[in-house]
């Protein structure tokens, strides 16, 4: 199957694809890793006049700790985020959550940003962003923005990003030694979409929850915060009842469509068990549990 028609750009910097993106407006899109793209291009669900390929854009290609944040450039491919020390050790969340994207050969084209941008509501990245407070840097012609990742995501396959806009960065604050992670989805095989996943960073002062964060994936139009949950508890011991009432709490209010994965309390049903799954594993490993 072959894309429509479209021409061809590839700057070798950010404001040479800028100006290309200014000057293609509507007609423009950013061309990343292409593993989500080309197919809605194939399928003909996208028809863009102007690709700009960022792939070559040397200074989007980086990985780096800095300022108690990982920084992430836009042509930096998810298989490399995946194999990066300073990520291992700074965002251990988001490497786990990257071993469920797809297949290896997809996370070998596939940008993290590019994840980000394609917004699908059931993608592991976006959800690890939300739970992260990550950052996106987007440059335009005129100057640049930043954008909290709970911004971000307006919609299914919707975001804040402004027609000629270019993210060039998403940067990830680091938690605290001790903050247990867990990344935990439910899909029909390995590297399906998920039907419903999890996302945890838990932080203990001694027994007690003294910072958590929890975001899912699957189950609404974009990634959900589930801030209700996360009040339930701090302060609390990380029991097996305390963590079962949070992610009762953390999906009661859920509506996730049915489909053909199966109905919305299904859905549901599925994100409670992983969102009580992720809250354990984070907290053993808050606890110093090496699993
Ligand atoms: C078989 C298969 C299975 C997959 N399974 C999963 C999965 O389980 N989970 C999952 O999350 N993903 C999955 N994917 C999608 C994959 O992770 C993509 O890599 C990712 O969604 C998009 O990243 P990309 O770099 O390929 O972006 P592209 O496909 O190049 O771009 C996607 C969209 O984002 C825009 N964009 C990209 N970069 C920028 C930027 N810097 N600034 C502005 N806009 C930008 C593009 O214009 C386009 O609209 C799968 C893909 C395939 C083919």
């Amino acid at each position: 199957m072959k894309p429509p028609p479209f021409v061809y750009h590839a700057p070798g910097t950010v404001a040479e694809a800028a100006t290309l993106l200014h000057e293609a407006g509507e007609e423009g899109r950013v061309l990343a890793g292409g593993q989500s793209l080309i197919p809605l291009m194939n399928f003909r669900l996208a028809r863009p006049g102007h690709l700009v390929d960022i792939t070559s854009v040397r200074e989007l290609d980086y990985i780096r700790a800095e300022d108690g944040r990982l920084r992430i450039g836009a042509a930096a491919r998810q298989a490399a985020v995946e194999r990066d020390p300073a990520a291992a050790e700074r965002a251990p969340l988001l490497v786990e959550a990257l071993g469920f994207v797809g297949h290896e050969p997809i996370r070998h084209r596939g940008t993290v940003v590019g994840s980000l941008a394609h917004a699908d509501p059931a993608a592991e990245i976006p959800a690890v962003a939300l739970a992260m407070e990550a950052e996106l840097t987007a440059v335009h012609a005129q100057g640049e923005r930043r954008i909290a990742a709970s911004e971000f995501f307006t919609g299914p396959f919707s975001t804040g990003l402004e027609t000629g806009e270019l993210l060039t960065e998403v940067s990830f604050p680091v938690w605290p030694p001790g903050t247990g992670h867990a990344f935990v989805e439910f899909a029909r095989r390995h590297g399906d979409f998920a039907v419903a996943g999890a996302a945890v960073l838990l932080h203990l002062d001694g027994e007690v929850v003294d910072r958590v964060a929890i975001a899912l994936c699957g189950v609404a139009g974009t990634p959900v915060r589930a801030t209700e949950a996360e009040r339930r508890l701090l302060g609390e011991r990380p029991t097996p009842a305390v963590m079962a009432e949070a992610a009762e709490v953390a999906t009661s209010r859920l509506s996730p469509a049915s489909d053909v994965h199966g109905s919305s309390d299904y859905r549901r049903q599925v994100a409670r068990a992983y969102v009580r799954r992720a809250l354990a594993l984070a907290a053993e490993r808050a606890r110093g549990g090496t699993r």
